[in-house]
């Protein structure tokens, strides 16, 4: 993974947030072949779950939110992670976490006595990732919602205005919005793309556990019990979405929860085995009857009940959730392409084996030789085409055998190399990022 880290930082994939002034842990900034690559894995998480589905829209909610929201979902009383703090440097850990380290399982579900019975049992063994000592405080729950401030409530003293702890909630706020607009019916999803914010008590792994981070999430709305058929048919759409997209099987597992909430009849994690942290969650897959629906109903005082158009039955309907870490997605497909390549005259070659819907750069365009004026008109012409419909880079810089070296890292699947035979009858030398081998072929003929 330090590997991995690093080419991120080295090719402008992935930067530490506020750099320049030291940096924040659990901030990341994205460079411009990252937002490339974010943009790619959005894009097709949305022609998957929307443009390709009928039933399927997608809305784009406020961030902020009238601060009730928060407490009908339940964040307000009880989005919290079990915290520690080591008594000797005063450094804070997530016990669930420190406890799963050493093969305990737990986690934020459990009672404040199960967990703390748990904790102190087992803490003995767990020294401070910080000063290595072993002196740890009892576990309390650490609220993870981050506090703002939006004139008229805060001005007023009121409660305070929260970020989104999570990004779905804005589709329950729109669901009678979207069946009053849409002409939609039961069963429907609803997919959005938000941000969300979380007070992590301890960020780390890189993109893996961040304080600013985005969820992709959808929520499928069916009759009351009819739940099981769709649950097992988005989870398998959901498991095979990834493995469309290159990563490899024996590194991506569904899990399923073992302590579910009250209101939940089924939950399972998709995981991906990330180098150096292990098998770990990318997308949650919640199975949640109408508590959602149910509590805005409860705290906004109107009337989310459903009326069948056909049989007018009236409902609360259930919801299908899934809900997945784009940073984590992006991580986990970084990964997966990272590949080192012994060569056949002992050197080694990094390349980044991504799908070509999810690579940066679609093709890079060389002139062959830099202090060729033809050779570099023509290559620009070639790039001014290209770029029309793909998102290409143009280089001129050093031989073509560090050119080719560095889209190699970035995972550009073709470069597309403008010589003096190009001048001739008008073909390109076009190499393959994962065989090394050239064709030739005309312009016209490329993507
Ligand atoms: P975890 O148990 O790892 O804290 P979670 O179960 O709280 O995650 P959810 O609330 O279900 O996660 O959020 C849905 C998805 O959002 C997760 O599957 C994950 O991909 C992503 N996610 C959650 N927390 C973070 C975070 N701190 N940083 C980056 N991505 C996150």
């Amino acid at each position: 993974m330090e590997d991995i880290i690093n080419l991120c930082k080295r090719r402008g994939f992935v930067w530490q947030g506020s750099d320049i002034y030291g940096g924040v842990a659990g901030l990341y900034d994205f460079g411009p072949y990252g937002t490339l690559l974010l943009n790619n894995i959005k894009a097709e998480w949305r022609r998957s779950n929307v443009q390709l589905k009928e039933n399927y829209v997608e809305i784009d909610s406020a961030m902020f939110k009238e601060p009730k929201v928060w407490v009908a979902s339940g964040h307000v009383g009880g989005f919290s992670d079990p915290l520690s703090e080591c008594r000797v440097c005063h450094a804070r850990v997530r016990v669930d976490k420190e406890l799963g380290k050493i093969g305990v399982e737990a986690d934020e579900k459990m009672s404040d006595t199960e967990l703390n019975t748990l904790w102190e049992v087992n803490n003995k063994s767990i020294k401070c990732p910080v000063c290595g000592k072993i002196d740890w405080t009892r576990a309390r729950m650490f609220n993870l919602l981050v506090k703002s401030n939006l004139g008229d409530f805060t001005d007023k003293g009121e409660s305070p205005v929260y970020l989104p702890g999570e990004a779905c909630q804005g589709i329950y706020l729109n669901y009678k919005n979207i069946i009053d607009t849409c002409r939609i019916k039961v069963p429907f999803g609803v997919a959005q793309i938000g941000k969300a914010f979380r007070n992590e008590i301890s960020p780390r792994n890189f993109l893996f556990r961040c304080r600013e981070f985005e969820q992709a999430d959808t929520q499928y709305f069916v009759k009351p019990h009819e739940n099981e058929k769709p649950y097992q048919k988005i989870k398998q759409e959901r498991f095979d979405w990834y493995l469309g997209l290159g990563i490899r099987k024996e590194n991506l597992r569904l899990k399923q929860h073992t302590h579910l909430v009250f209101y939940a009849n089924d939950a399972w994690d998709i995981e991906y085995n990330f180098p150096s942290y292990g098998f770990d969650e990318v997308e949650g897959i919640h199975d949640r009857t109408d508590y959602d629906l149910t509590q805005h109903m409860k705290y906004s005082g109107v009337d989310l009940n459903y009326v069948d158009p056909v049989t007018k039955e009236k409902y609360i309907p259930w919801i299908l959730e899934t809900s997945a870490g784009v940073g984590r997605m992006f991580l986990a497909f970084l990964a997966d392409a990272y590949t080192l390549e012994e060569l056949a005259d002992g050197a080694t070659r990094t390349v980044l084996k991504l799908d070509e819907r999810l690579a940066p750069i679609k093709f890079a365009v060389f002139p062959l030789l830099k202090n060729k004026p033809e050779l570099v008109k023509k290559a620009r012409e070639v790039y001014a085409k290209l770029s029309e419909k793909f998102v290409c880079e143009f280089d001129d810089n050093g031989n073509i055998g560090k050119r080719y070296r560095r889209q190699d890292e970035i995972g550009t699947p073709k470069c597309v190399v403008v010589d003096f035979q190009t001048l001739e009858d008008g073909t390109l030398a076009v190499r393959d990022r994962d065989t090394m081998a050239q064709v030739r072929v005309q312009l016209e003929e490329l993507g």
